[in-house]
This record gives structure tokens, sequence and C-alpha cells, in this order.
């Protein structure tokens, strides 16, 4: 029917959204269902699908909108947040993100679409910018090897502890002390950390803690209500008794400051936010994490590295990646595996383009406010908490209602938690107008301050608010790096520089199995920059954030309704921490029943290995669960262990469809079979997107699961963060998820302990997964499930017949992705995994996931948003790899002088004089025709990984090595 004949409302349909998310039209997937040979999207679900699990009717999420309309309904939500003025602090402090990383990179798919650089080749860029920012911890933190970035400085502090725990050699102490000092939220986070690994912990004055018997101590500098202490003489003495110390520390003071490692602290930590990236009402943000050499194996997160490539040339990379959590698993560091990369990112650039010295004026400026608000308060009799600051002041006041009031009517918070006082934190936003406001809030009017005199006066007097040996004597930022790009236009180039040498999803499809790398549409991503997101303090009150409420409200909703669960959390920061609080839901509902002496956790082998480092990270022991060799879990050694084990049977963790792409018909019985026993299911969510509105966890029988926002639900994976995990839990396990010991969350226990710095997680991302399922609709949804299972299935088929499929299910599907096996080629060849996924970038695309869940394979999860003729150029390269395979194979090819065992390959090969290779340059270069229209450039050659190992190198090397 020609469109001038439909009526307006088919018309309208027309144009929604669900077309531009689903990559093949409507010919394309017809074209593919004869590939695979399914009458229809429906017979094929039918057949891949197993009955038993199919949800019995649709999704109740109603109809889908179109961008318009979706951007246009969240854009009048977002109004009825309030921005006030924040003075909050606590940890959190708006900023003034420069315009040109804002667009740049926030708002640049080039930088926000990459995935976790796992292949380096083709990620120099975003590996430098992590680099830079581990520079920028060393010289804040006085300490010599920092990581590159961890999800918020609560659990940085629990990270820390952990640390401690470790590598001190008080081995009897099971004593963590914490400064009352430190922020309310990090005392808490540590403490739900605490009780889990089965520590003890202390709260009191810090002066105290060298009177007990400790493994570790946690210190703020300055301290939450703002007094800068000398740490020396504590930390040495504590050292003296083996205690491990830790020391939270403000980012912007320390250009000021003294550094903790100076002062001798063993970790430094705390939060990168106030360098240039938005409250958002709790994140995301990169936390920053230092310590000492020594314990670089016991350091949590991921370090960048230098190395060198095949031609001696410096290259990045991820440094001790046997460290991994996917290979260490039960013996991990920690569990976190998605951080927080995008935003560490620019925290970084932030440095780069403020440089030491306009970073000393930023925090000078901010500091000099302070002392004028200050002296102002005193001169008119107010008594302040603290006599030395950097930022902070807390103000002892008999009105304070009074205060309040008058500061709510000015649109201004203040701290208002402790008794008796009101703490002001400034920021570089702060201006002489808000600190004239700050004196009429607090002294009435008619006080008579003026800023400018005031200031003039300081100038005369000085200021010791920060103590003469506090101040820094030490150089901050003084590589080239730092001192170079200051200008918007050279910044501008920087930046691109570095995202030309990245290979995003912007380039071609990044087909990495178990991470869903789909489409983040940019309706969806308009909304995180919006100020009435970004501007908000995560412990505003709540009356000002009835925008976020209602967001985080109705995408609950909508997640309980796809997940079939009856509560959520969306507290946890990424699937890993979501792992974790789930796990202790069940902890504390076993508890709760006088069954705290279950233990056991169950786990498939194939399983992630953050499911393993979960489970150790609230004590339970881990007992893996065979498979047999079809990938599915063997249920008869599952029986056996669970009747063997049911006395202490605590749980098991499955993920479904399983890491092995297939729907296992038995994934009932294997709920029923641990129920039996006594124990919980944990259904580990990364793989939603082979369920969502086909089946559900909820639906299936478990008890409780993450979601990987940052896979199923649009978030971008930034380069390796940031993401969101929200539980969602059974009737039963609700009365244990977190709560928050600032912003009380309604729908759980009061007392339970927090999992996040931030109520809500980073709650400034959420508009992403919401405006997804608002312009998709129920359908919609459905569809795109759909639609992943057809794209894998075409895959699985294409390449049938060139290489092996390891794991099929019924009637011979895959679920959403797909297993190919190259050991055999390997055993035949010579040509490892290795070198077709570097082969694979010089036909311009990123690796699928490499020996993960299986050694030597290689995992494919194409999505449901790439179009057929990209997953054509796809399987042509796979194809023609393999070809190629067959040249070594037969002895064409020796098995070093081949374009497999050399790539990828670089411009420096293709320019090279002595090319002398059995290959041609274009055979390298170009490989396809397709390649020669949209060629992707490696930077570097293949990167040495031991070499990295040996020589760990984590900060800027002297520009002189590159030349
Ligand atoms: C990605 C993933 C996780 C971990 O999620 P993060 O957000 O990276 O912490 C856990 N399990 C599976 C199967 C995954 O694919």
């Amino acid at each position: 029917m020609s469109d001038t004949n439909l009526s307006l409302s088919q018309l309208e349909q027309k144009q929604d959204f669900v077309r531009r998310h689903i990559g093949p039209g409507e010919a394309e997937m017809a074209s593919m269902l004869e590939t695979v040979g399914a009458s229809s999207l429906d017979d094929l679900i039918q057949q891949t699908v197993p009955a038993a699990i199919r949800l019995p009717q649709p999704l109740k999420l109603g109809e889908s909108q179109t961008e318009t309309e979706a951007l246009a309904n969240l854009k009048a939500m977002a109004k009825k947040n309030k921005i006030f003025r924040s003075h909050i602090g606590m940890g959190y402090h708006d900023t003034l993100t420069p315009n040109v990383i804002l667009r740049n990179v926030l708002e640049n798919p080039g930088w926000y679409t990459a995935y976790t650089p796992y292949q380096p080749e083709i990620a120099q860029g975003r590996l430098q910018a992590l680099l830079n920012f581990q520079q920028m911890t060393i010289d804040l933190t006085g300490l010599p090897l920092a990581s590159a970035s961890l999800l918020d400085e609560g659990t940085a502090a629990a990270e820390a502890m952990a640390l401690a725990k470790r590598v001190s050699k008080n081995k009897k102490a099971n004593l963590f002390f914490i400064a009352d000092d430190v922020h309310p939220q990090t005392i808490n986070v540590v403490q739900t950390r605490a009780e889990m690994f089965g520590f003890e912990t202390l709260v009191a004055p810090a002066d105290e803690a060298t009177q007990h018997d400790l493994f570790g101590a946690l210190l703020q500098y300055p301290g939450t209500t703002g007094a800068i202490t000398h740490l020396e003489t504590l930390i040495k003495d504590l050292q003296a008794n083996k205690t491990v110390v830790t020391v939270a520390a403000d980012i912007m003071s320390l250009v000021l400051l003294k550094s903790p490692g100076e002062m001798g602290a063993d970790a430094v930590l705390g939060s990168a936010q106030r360098f240039g990236v938005p409250m958002g009402y709790g994140g995301p943000h990169a936390a920053f994490f230092a310590t000492r050499d020594e314990h670089k194996r016991s350091l949590p997160g991921r370090i960048i590295g230098v190395s060198q490539d095949t031609r001696g040339k410096p290259a990045l990379r991820m440094a001790l990646q046997t460290r991994e959590q996917h290979i260490r698993r039960e013996k991990a560091n920690s569990n976190i595996c998605t951080a927080q990369v995008l935003l560490a990112n620019m925290a970084s650039f932030y440095a780069v383009y403020h440089g030491p010295k306009g970073l000393k004026t930023i925090a000078s400026r901010i500091h000099r406010m302070t002392d004028i608000l200050a002296t102002g308060l005193k001169q008119k009799g107010l008594a302040l908490l603290n006599s030395t600051w950097f930022d902070t002041i807390t103000v002892k006041v008999d009105n304070k209602d009074e205060i309040v009031k008058r500061a709510l009517a000015a649109e201004v918070n203040l701290r208002t938690d402790l008794d008796g006082m009101l703490g002001v934190s400034l920021d570089e936003t702060t201006t002489r107008a808000d600190i004239a406001k700050l004196f009429d809030i607090f002294l009435g009017e008619g006080h008579g301050l003026e800023v400018a005199k005031l200031d003039a006066a300081i100038t005369t007097e000085g200021s010791h608010s920060i103590p003469l040996e506090l101040l820094r004597t030490t150089d901050i930022l003084t590589h080239e790096v730092f001192n170079s790009y200051h200008s918007e236009t050279e910044m501008l180039r920087y930046i691109k520089s570095l995202e030309d040498k990245d290979l995003a999803l912007n380039h071609s499809m990044i087909s990495l199995g178990s991470c869903t790398m789909k489409l983040n549409a940019t309706a969806e991503m308009i909304p995180v920059t919006w100020p009435e997101f970004g501007k908000l303090h995560p412990f505003a009150p709540v009356d000002q954030a009835q925008g976020y409420q209602e967001m985080i409200n109705e995408l609950s909703d909508a997640l309980i309704e796809i997940t079939g669960y009856d509560n959520l959390s969306m507290q946890p920061n990424s699937g890993a921490q979501g792992e974790y609080a789930g796990l202790i839901a069940i902890r504390k509902y076993h508890e709760s029943r006088g069954d705290a002496h279950r233990n056991i956790c169950l786990i498939p082998s194939s399983a992630h290995g953050t499911n393993p480092a979960s489970a150790q990270m609230i004590g339970y022991k881990v007992v893996v669960v065979d498979c047999d060799k079809n990938g599915n879990v063997d249920l008869a050694d599952l029986k056996a262990k669970a009747a063997e084990m049911a006395e202490n049977l605590a749980c098991i963790m499955v993920t479904y469809p399983s890491t092995h792409g297939v729907y296992e018909e038995t994934i009932k019985q294997v709920c029923d079979i641990v129920h039996e026993h006594g124990g919980q299911v944990y259904m580990d969510g990364a793989n939603m997107n082979a369920q969502v509105g086909l089946t559900s966890p909820g639906h299936i029988g478990s008890d409780v699961s993450h979601l990987n926002l940052h896979k199923t639900f649009c978030i971008p994976h930034g380069g390796g963060g940031p993401g969101m995990g929200p539980i969602g839990v059974k009737s039963h396990l609700a009365p244990f998820l977190p709560n928050h010991p600032v912003v009380a969350i309604d729908v759980t226990g009061r007392d339970n302990g927090a999992v996040s710095a931030a109520p809500w997680g980073s709650a400034s991302i959420l508009p992403i997964s919401y405006m997804y399922i608002k312009m998709m609709g129920g359908e919609g949804l459905k569809k795109a499930t759909e639609v992943a299972i057809l794209n894998a299935n075409y895959v699985a088929k294409r390449l049938t017949g060139h290489f092996p499929v390891l794991y099929k299910g019924r009637n011979d599907r895959v679920a959403h992705e797909c297993i190919i096996d190259l050991r055999d080629l390997k055993e035949a060849s010579g040509v490892t995994e290795m070198d077709v996924a570097k082969r694979l970038n010089d036909y311009g695309f990123h690796a699928p996931t490499m020996s993960f869940p299986v050694a030597g394979t290689l995992m494919i999860e194409p999505t449901e948003s790439e179009a057929k003729a990209e997953l054509d150029r796809f399987c042509d390269a796979m194809i023609s790899i393999r070809e190629e395979i067959a040249k070594v194979e037969s002895g064409e090819w020796n098995d070093t002088d081949n374009p497999l065992h050399n790539a990828p390959h670089t411009l420096d090969d293709i320019c090279d004089e002595s090319w002398n290779r059995s290959y041609s340059r274009t055979l390298a270069a170009y490989p396809a025709d397709a390649v020669r229209r949209n060629k992707f450039w490696p930077t570097v050659n293949r990167i040495d990984d031991v070499f990295g190992d040996r020589n760990l190198v984590c900060s800027c090397p002297a520009t002189d090595t590159y030349r």
C-alpha cells in the first residue's frame, strides 16, 4: 500500500523509534530468516526459547513514544527538579565542566560508546587519557602507584579496607578504625562491607586510633566538617603498630595542601567529581586510588601501564591483566569490573586543560572565598567548629531552623545533618554574590558586611586557615601533557587526536559477547547533560528532586515489570555491585530466619568472574558446578552437590541464558533443586537482552538479579564505565535491600547499610534507560530481543562451515550470542585466537569477547542494533580470515611471516621502506574491499604484555620516550 493511503495513526506508527533502534529492516529480516531457516520471527523464537519459560502475556509498558514525544515528556519531568545553589559539600561539589570537554568528550559517541580497552592497539586514546588520570592521582596524592578509577569514594574506601587486611602485618587484628570526621556515607559503605567480611569497625575521634589493635585505619583530609589536621605523627604511630593507614582526601584541596603521601599514608583515595564532572544527583563520578608500589598486586581495579609494541614503540595497555577478575575469580582482590572510565577521562582532561597553574588559581579562589565567608561570620560573633579549612566551614548556631528557612527561601542548600550546626562548602562556581547571600542567610539583612572590604582586610593580615606546615611545597602536574593544551584550539585538537586512535561504536560493530554493545541512541543521551539532572546534589532535600524521584520510580516500575520481580534497588553502580548487594540480601534473609550458617554458593563453571569474586566478598564459600558437553549446567552434579551441602546451602549464582549462549531447557529445574534444599537463586542479569519480553527471571523462578543497565538498557560503556547495576528481588528479599545513612529510601529496612556512596547510585545516567524503555514500548522491547536472537543465529549460520559453533540449544539454535571455537585451528595452524582478534582490527572491527567463558574461543554478540549489511561485513571478514588461516595451515605462509601473526598493521608498517614480507602491503591494510571505504588505522603494533608487566610503569613516561 502506498503511504498516501495510510491513516494518520498508521503513518505515525511508521515513524516511531523502534525501527531506528533495530538494525535490520523488514526486507533484511525476511532474507535473514530465510538464511537461518525459519518461516518468521515468531517461528524462530518458538524454535529457540523453551516454551516452559515463555511469558504468558505481553509486557505492560505502553506504546512506544517518538523521540520528540519522549524528550518533551522527560523535560517536563526534569523541570520538577529544583536547582538550588548547593553548599552541602560532603564529597559532592558543583563544578564548571569546560565546554570543550562537555561537548567533545561527555557528549561525543567517539568517547562514550567505546569499550573497556582490552584490545589496546585500537584504544591508545582512552588509555592515554587514563594514564593522565593516574599521573594526576600520583601527583596529587603523593603516592607512586595509581589505578584507573573506582566507582565512588565510599566503595573506594571499602576497597582500601580490604587492601589493608591483605597487606597488614598485624595478621591477628580484626578491627578497622574509621575516624569520626569521615563523610557519613563513606563510614556506612565501609561498615556494610566490614560486616560482610566479618571485620569489626570502630568509629571514634582520629587521635584515639592509636589506643586500639588495628589492621587498618581510615582518616579524612580535610575532615567532613572542614578541618585540616596534620596527620604525619598519627600515621607514624599507627604504622608503628602495623596499622595500614588510608586517607580519604578532597581532590581540589590537594592542589594547595601537603599530600597525604608525603605525610606517610599507605593509601589515598577520593572522588574526582569536582574536576569537571556534574554532581548528577550522585553520579556517575570516578574515584581515584593510590598506594605504595609494593601493594601493586593488591590494588583494586584496573591499572594502565606503559609497554612497547613489536616495533619497540611505547604503547599503553591494561597492566597485570592476569589479575583481572575474570581469571582470579574467588581469589580476586575485589569484584570490580565496570568502573568509571568516561568520568576519569573527563577529570583528567580537566587537569590537562587547566594545568597546574589554572588548578592552583581555581583552588586558591575557592579557599579565598571561604576565608572571606569565615572572617565575616566570625566578625559578627558566630562561632566556627573548625579553625582550619580549605573550602568548608561548620558554623555553630542557636537559630538553626530560622537560618535553614532563610536559606531555602533564597534557594540555597546548607549542610543540615549536624546537631546545632550548619555546614557550608564552597566550590569553583561560587561567586561574590553567593557569599553576600550566605551572609544574609546566616545573619539576616542589615549586617553591613561587604565581600570586597573583607577581601582587602585579609590581604593585609594574611589567612592562617591552612596551617603553614600543611601548605604544599611540591610541584604537581609537571608533565608536558598538563602544560601544553591550555587554549581551546589546542585542547580541542588534543581530545580529537586521542579520539581518533580509538575504535568505538561510531566506527563499526563491537560484537562483544556478554557485553551487549547495542545502540546508545542520541535521544537517550541528550537528557544526561540537562542541568535539571546534572546540577542536583545527591543529599538535596527530596522535595527538590521530584523530577528525579518520578523518573526513578517509573523506571523502577518498568524494570520490575520486565524482570518479574516485586521490588528494586537502584543503588548499585555496576553489575558486580549489584551481585554484591543481591548476595547481601540473600545472606541477611538467611540470618533473619536463623540460618546464618548457610554459606555455600554454587556457581557453574561457565560463570563470569565477578560471580565468585562477589561471593567471596560476602564470606560465602564457592562450590563449582560442572557443565555438560552441551554447555548446560550438569543437573546430576547440581543435584548431588545441592543435596550434599543442603545443610549449608545459601544460593546458586546462575546466568541465563548461560554464558555459553544457549537457553537451557532445565533452568526451572535448576531453580527448583536449589529451593528444595533451602537455597536462594541469584540470576545474573547480564544476559537480559535475550529475555526482555519473552521470559523473565521472576517468571523462571529466580529470587534476585542485577540488571546491567549499561548492557541491555542502552547506557553506553564509556570505554569501561559508567554503568548501573540495579537489583530486582522477590518480596521476601525486599526488607534486605540497601538503604542510605543520609537520605532514607522508604522501600527498605531503615537499618540496612549502603553499598554505594549515593542513595540512587549513578542517578544521572538513568534517563538513558528511561528514554529507551519509553521509546520502545512493550512491543518494541520484545521485538528487540527477538531481533537480537535473529542476528546471533544469522551470524552463527553464516559462520557455520568456516568455524565450529561451540554450543547450540534446541533445534540447533543459539540465544543472543554464539561462541566459535578456534582450538582445533590453533592446533593445526598455530594461529591463535589473539591473532584472529588482532587481524579483525585490520578489517576495521573490534574483536569479539576472547577466551571467555571458554579459552581459545571467541564469543560473538551482535545485538539487535546491527543492520544486515554490517553483520555481513563482519561475517565476510571472519570468513576471509579463515581463508588466510588456511594458507598458514597449508604452508603457503610460514608461522611468522603472515598477516595474522603480524596483525594489526599500522601506517608505520605500510610506510616502511624495508617491507619484505611474503604478502603485500595492500593485503595487510586493505584485506577486503569494504575496508578501503572506511579504513581504521590501529596506531600501534601488537603490544608486548610480558614486557609491560615485568617493567610496570603506570605514570606518564617522559616525552622523549616517544621520539
Ligand atoms: C558484565 C557482566 C557482569 C559484571 O557487570 P559489571 O557491570 O561489569 O560489573 C557480570 N556477569 C556477566 C555475565 C557479565 O556479562
